[in-house]
């Protein structure tokens, strides 16, 4: 099963109390980003030259669970920076846990064996753990050499103690198919629960040109979407029809709502207008139908995850549930 059960029934739970409430926009996964701080400078990361003038500030940890309960959703996917360096990660989890909702905590898997025994085994919490492609380029990638060994290390370790562990992968524009199979062949062998695949999104901060075009991204998404069967890939079907090019999405860019040490970020988790002090002013005071429209230029080649895969849950029909059921159970 590529998800948990229990994540299904969390979600089909929520979404329909909100159909009841009739509610028009709410959030399906907060981005809570308690600190950009990192022990890494990946050349197409956008997070820690953004924020690097105040990458060493971090939120406390009754402000990041005011975020949780402010934004209410059912799944938490706690990032940064490495959040296995805010100094509240452990309390965090165990807070977000105990409040019921689900946790994807995304790390570069560089202190995750160090540390892995602050945390514990939950049905509810997954370690998402990031590679970008085999070892050598995954090392070349995030420039440090014996990268790809640690990381993968530490998912042996959380496997080996019951953890539940999925890994993400961008795609670059010289990401190379072959090697990615190779990579996933091995994560697979490895027992990963999930592994999620996405497209690179282009940041204003970050100079070169490695992030795809819409064509680009259709191009290789068109054969990364075939192996599905073959490597427990969590990236929703739907949604890679939609990178592959098959169909048209709009985006729903408060479905993934980020909030970090600046404040709640708008308009959404790629790109940054301003920073509001509250949820509810991010909700009411962001020009929603402006970025839904994709007339902003910077919109022009995003195919993001975080913007798209919440429109593809909130269109869903009964042939799209029937759809993800089999494909939850590989069938
Ligand atoms: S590990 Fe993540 S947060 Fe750190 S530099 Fe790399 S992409 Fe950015
Ligand atoms: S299309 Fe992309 S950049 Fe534009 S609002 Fe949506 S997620 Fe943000």
């Amino acid at each position: 099963m590529r998800f948990p059960i229990s994540l299904y029934v969390s979600m089909t739970w929520y979404l329909f109390q909100k159909s009841m409430r009739k509610e028009k926009r709410f959030p399906l996964v907060l981005m809570l980003e308690p600190t950009h701080r990192c022990n890494l400078t990946c050349a197409g990361c956008g997070r820690i030259r953004e924020y690097r003038d105040t990458i060493l500030e971090e939120m406390t940890l009754e402000a990041c669970l005011k975020a949780v309960d402010e934004a209410d959703a059912p799944v938490v996917t706690i990032t940064g920076g490495e959040p296995l360096l805010y100094s509240s990660a452990t309390e965090l989890v165990d807070s977000v846990l105990a409040r019921g909702r689900h946790i994807y905590f995304c790390t570069n898997g560089l202190l995750l064996e160090e540390l892995l025994d602050r945390f514990r085994p939950d049905s509810h919490f997954t370690w998402n753990i990031h590679f970008d492609g085999s070892e050598t380029v995954h090392d070349r990638i995030i420039g440090r050499p014996g990268g790809f060994r640690k990381a993968f290390a530490g998912l042996l370790a959380a496997k080996d103690k019951g953890f539940r562990v999925s890994t993400n992968t961008t795609v670059y524009r010289e990401t190379d198919l072959a090697d990615l199979e190779e990579l996933f062949t091995q994560l697979t062998a490895a027992g990963v629960d999930g592994i999620l695949v996405a497209p690179g999104f282009s940041y204003e901060d970050v100079t070169g040109d490695v992030f795809l075009t819409r064509h680009e991204i259709m191009h290789k998404f068109e054969e990364i979407r075939r192996w599905g069967r073959r490597f427990p890939l969590i990236s929703n079907p739907i949604y890679l029809d939609f990178v592959a090019g098959e169909h048209a999405l709009q985006c729903t860019p408060w479905g993934n709502p980020t909030r970090n040490p600046q404040g709640w970020k708008s308009p959404c988790y790629l790109i940054t207008d301003t920073h509001y002090p509250t949820y509810r002013e991010l909700m009411e005071q962001t020009d929603w139908n402006h970025y839904v429209s994709g007339e902003d230029p910077r919109c022009a080649q995003c195919m993001v995850h975080c913007g798209f895969e919440p429109t593809v849950v909130l269109q869903m029909n009964g042939k799209d549930l029937l759809r993800m059921v089999k494909w939850n159970l590989y069938v």
